[in-house]
């Protein structure tokens, strides 16, 4: 997301921008890019001038000849580089946030409490160009932070950073009947759940993150007396490694992996599953990743009541 406030990043890389530089899939930090100054790591030393102009996605190269890429800074690749102030939502949950409060461009949206801006920044990108996101933190510091951070994505058009006591004292009145959606990620959210209902618009949806279930439990319940529609989710992430070869390939990789079963029982287990095999051409093999992602929190989705 640029100055400019287009959602694409088309366009070259230039002085004073921000990238996310990427040596690896689990190594990449986010940079200003600044004429004259260099980067340095275990690859070499990196001049920024030698990136300026450079399309973003580029392939830059070191003295000696080491390489990073240069990527865009979007709200996925920022939830994984930011610095974290408290706990944050993690993009598996983010869509499904952004997805189930039916938020699109030109939406009004609630949040508290701001944390380290991980959901924010999607919720801005997901609101653009026109919509705003309010969001409210009773810690000043962190507010401090994140509206740092949000001049650094170039997204404080779409966000307003506010100080604020949610639970203690609800969203502000003027606010009232203005929000498509709220979201709460709050110790006690059950306490902001009536304000949210107030500021919400008709057939508004209000989301309440909690990692525990007794949480759920009390936030429903209050929920019932003006929402409708109450649902919670748990997301569990389970990726696939998919490589592609000659299945001959995967032989011998790793105890315990498909490729190391012995042909009769490969063919059984692909069973049922979306395992191809062929002996002809290159194929292409999925299989689930040993490490699956655990638990984070319930996602409790509801709908404001209709006034009839
Ligand atoms: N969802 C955020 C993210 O993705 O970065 C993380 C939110 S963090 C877990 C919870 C935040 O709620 C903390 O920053 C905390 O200061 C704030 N908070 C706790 N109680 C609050 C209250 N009564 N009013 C406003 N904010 C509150």
């Amino acid at each position: 997301i640029d100055s400019t406030k287009k959602l694409s990043f088309t366009r070259c890389i230039r002085d004073g921008d921000l990238v996310i530089v990427y040596e690896r899939y689990d190594n990449m930090k986010a940079i200003k890019v600044c004429d004259g100054s260099v980067l340095e790591n275990r690859f070499g030393v990196f001049k920024h001038s030698d990136w300026v102009g450079k399309q973003f996605g580029s392939k830059v190269f070191s003295n000696k000849g080491g390489f990073v890429y240069l990527l865009a800074p979007t709200p996925e690749l920022w939830t994984l580089v930011l610095s974290h102030r408290t706990q944050i939502l993690y993009i598996a949950d983010i869509s499904f946030v952004i997805m189930f409060l039916e938020i699109v461009p030109g939406c009004l949206v609630l949040e508290s409490g701001t944390g380290s801006g991980s959901l924010t920044t999607s919720l801005a990108r997901a609101v653009a160009p026109k919509g705003h996101v309010y969001t409210f933190d009773f810690h000043e510091q962190r507010a401090v932070s994140a509206r740092e951070d949000f001049e650094k994505t170039g997204l404080s058009n779409l966000v307003t950073v506010g100080v604020r006591d949610i639970q203690g004292e609800g969203f502000p009145d003027e606010l009232s009947g203005m929000a498509d959606s709220v979201f709460l990620d709050l110790p006690q959210p059950w306490l902001a759940i009536p304000s949210a209902g107030k500021m919400l618009k008709q057939d508004g949806i209000l989301c309440s993150f909690s990692p525990c279930i007794e949480q759920v439990e009390r936030t429903s319940e209050t929920m019932r007396s003006s929402f409708t529609d109450i649902r919670t989710f748990e997301i569990l992430l389970r990726t696939y490694e998919v490589r592609e070869g000659k299945l001959d390939d995967f032989q011998g990789d790793e105890a315990g992996s498909l490729g190391s079963l012995p042909r009769k029982r490969r063919q059984r287990s692909n069973e049922g599953s979306n395992v191809q095999e062929s002996t002809g051409p290159p194929t292409v093999m999925a299989r689930p990743c040993s490490e699956a992602k655990g638990h984070t929190g319930y996602l409790t989705f509801a709908r404001l009541k209709c006034l009839s």
